[in-house]
């Protein structure tokens, strides 16, 4: 088994209508991991400062992930702070400070460099580019971004998804990169550029997954209280790829199907706490539970 993930392991400071957060643990590598850690032992490379916490070192090491990619630097943890409306699908960021990720190039350790599913979670695309030249034979490479790089470097990213099977994108970030308004055509044309699946997530409203001859739909689990959306696409890929590389299936349509479900289950649980709170506990069997509930839940 072996699921590498790079993205940003970070400090947030959030604003939801249910409170604010000052500097708590986040980032997408750390939602990514934790979510996959349910299923396998992820790999994480990442960077974070001398102020980031040794008690969340412990607890990715308590889940089982491999935290030997994970440098510390002197200097300070990437920070992001954004706040949501009281339309959960909505946020506006407010600050993005890259601090110790900003000339992070990191070697990969040998094993790293054989994983068989790499992520390039949501981080700068030349860093995602620098990983995936080290990676030898992937059996399925996916990447994950946000707006920030969509604007400021989408040369690299189009690259970058010339190489990928597996595109995670929500539907403001689609139709911004494909500069196409229909969800449908944005994603048709990003399947036109390589990847085999692109996953549409559309927040309360699930997520679609486009492959190139199929459309799977899938609903959001319905949750009444949104304490913290923060994390939500990460759990998403995280639950979605740790799957995968639990039962070694890459591009079964069926197992994408079951891949997406657990995808969506764990950004379910993410959501109902702030940060990566919901996660410190939660028992696999209620994981396994709510996937069953939701099978109940779109059969008729
Ligand atoms: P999500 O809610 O799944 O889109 O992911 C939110 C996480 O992404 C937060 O915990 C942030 O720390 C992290 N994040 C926000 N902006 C960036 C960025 N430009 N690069 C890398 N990570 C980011």
């Amino acid at each position: 088994m072996s699921l590498v993930i790079v993205g940003s392991v970070a400090f947030d400071t959030l604003e939801t209508p249910h409170g604010r957060r000052e500097k708590i643990v986040g980032g997408s590598g750390t939602y990514c991991s934790l979510a996959a850690s349910f299923f396998t032992q992820p790999k994480i490379v990442a960077v974070v400062g001398d102020d980031f916490p040794e008690e969340t070192i412990e607890l990715f090491k308590s889940r089982g992930i491999d935290v030997r990619g994970l440098e510390i630097q002197p200097g300070k943890t990437f920070h992001w702070e954004a706040r949501y409306g009281d339309d959960p699908n909505q946020r506006t960021t407010i600050k993005t400070e890259l601090n110790v990720f900003k000339d992070f190039r990191p070697q990969l350790p040998p094993d790293y460099r054989q994983a068989d599913i790499v992520f390039l979670a949501n981080i700068d695309p030349d860093l995602q580019e620098d990983i995936l030249s080290q990676v030898q034979k992937p059996k399925l490479i996916a990447m994950d971004t946000i707006n920030l790089w969509i604007k400021t470097k989408p040369g690299p990213l189009l690259r970058i998804l010339e190489k990928v099977n597996v595109y995670f994108a929500n539907d403001e970030e689609i139709k911004l990169l494909s500069k196409e308004q229909n969800l449908i055509k944005a994603g048709k044309k990003l399947l036109e550029r390589g990847p085999t699946f692109i996953v549409i997530k559309k927040g309360e409203h699930g997520a679609l997954v486009l492959g190139k001859d199929s459309v799977f739909g899938i609903l959001a689990y319905p949750c009444e209280k949104v304490i913290d959306p923060t994390g939500a696409g990460d759990s998403f890929a995280g639950g979605f790829l740790g799957y995968l590389d639990k039962v070694k299936a890459f591009d079964k349509e069926g197992e994408i199907r079951k891949a997406s479900v657990y995808g969506s289950v764990l950004a379910s649980f993410i959501i109902e706490d702030f940060g990566i709170n919901r996660f410190k506990s939660l028992p696999l069997k209620d994981i396994e539970n709510r996937f069953f509930q939701f099978k109940k839940l779109v059969s008729f």
